[in-house]
């Protein structure tokens, strides 16, 4: 059975239709890369499967479980992480703080501060600092151990390096290879196609709210997965 099982989901922002006929299943531990250029909807998708987003069709399983109504903290509870676009920390409360308050939001297990810091080493001095006051790649970072903090069987990334310098961003996927080799699924929403076809098992392209693609990383060139990014099976070449 998958992990999640997501059904002809749709959601909107007013009358505008963000996403519609998303029918997708995500493996126990898969790794997936969701492509799309801005506006695709794959940031609405992702806080809808997070229940930050009201779903206006379709239906969410999570173990086959209908989730569909489900408010975000009691799905954090049950494994869904989401790390999302800009970070959203509490900026005036410290390093460890943040991380602290997602603790009693998930389910325990393998993920406490400790094991958090340890996997992102760059946190260990700044814990006591206000979040505020990091760099954009340590923010991010204090992001992710947040997410991680809930213990997930799916995280959730959304546009992790955005916004980020060269630097920031190595060390970000630095700290996320070793996430990519534990057992928790991921949805990473990526820009960058090779950083995302480097890491993911499947890739899935969204056009204009729909899946419009989806195969195997390995297989899929990046002219065929550029092509259903800008709308076009077969872009032109030269
Ligand atoms: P981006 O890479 O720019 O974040 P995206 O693929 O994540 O794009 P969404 O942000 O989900 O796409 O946007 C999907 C559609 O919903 C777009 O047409 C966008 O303009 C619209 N939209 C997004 N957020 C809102 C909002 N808060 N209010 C109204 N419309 C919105």
């Amino acid at each position: 059975m998958s992990l999640l099982s997501i059904q002809g989901l749709e959601g909107r922002h007013g009358l505008l239709r963000a996403f519609q006929d998303i029918t997708l299943d995500i493996a126990e531990g898969e790794k997936i890369a969701l492509i799309g250029a801005n506006g695709a909807g794959k940031t609405t998708l992702l806080r809808t499967l997070a229940g930050v987003h009201p779903v206006s069709r379709g239906t969410i399983r999570l173990d086959g479980d209908d989730i569909t109504t489900l408010p975000g903290h009691r799905r954090a509870a049950l494994g869904l992480a989401l790390v999302p676009e800009g970070r959203r920390l509490f900026a005036t409360m410290t390093v460890a703080e943040n991380l602290r308050v997602a603790e009693s939001a998930g389910r325990g297990g393998y993920w406490n501060l400790d094991t958090v810091v340890q996997a992102l080493p760059q946190l260990k001095p700044k814990l006591a600092a206000p979040a505020g006051t990091l760099s954009g790649g340590q923010q991010q970072a204090v992001a992710i151990g947040r997410a991680l903090m809930t213990n997930p069987r799916l995280l959730l990334l959304d546009e992790v390096s955005l916004g980020l310098s060269p630097v920031a961003v190595q060390g970000v996927y630095e700290s996320l290879a070793r996430l990519f080799e534990t057992q928790t699924a991921i949805v990473l929403v990526e820009q960058d196609l090779k950083r995302a076809t480097d890491v993911a098992d499947r890739i899935v392209c969204m056009l204009e709210g729909r899946i419009v693609a989806s195969g195997r990383a390995g297989e899929m060139s990046r002219d065929e997965i550029l092509g259903h990014y800008f709308g076009h099976r077969e872009p032109a070449h030269g």
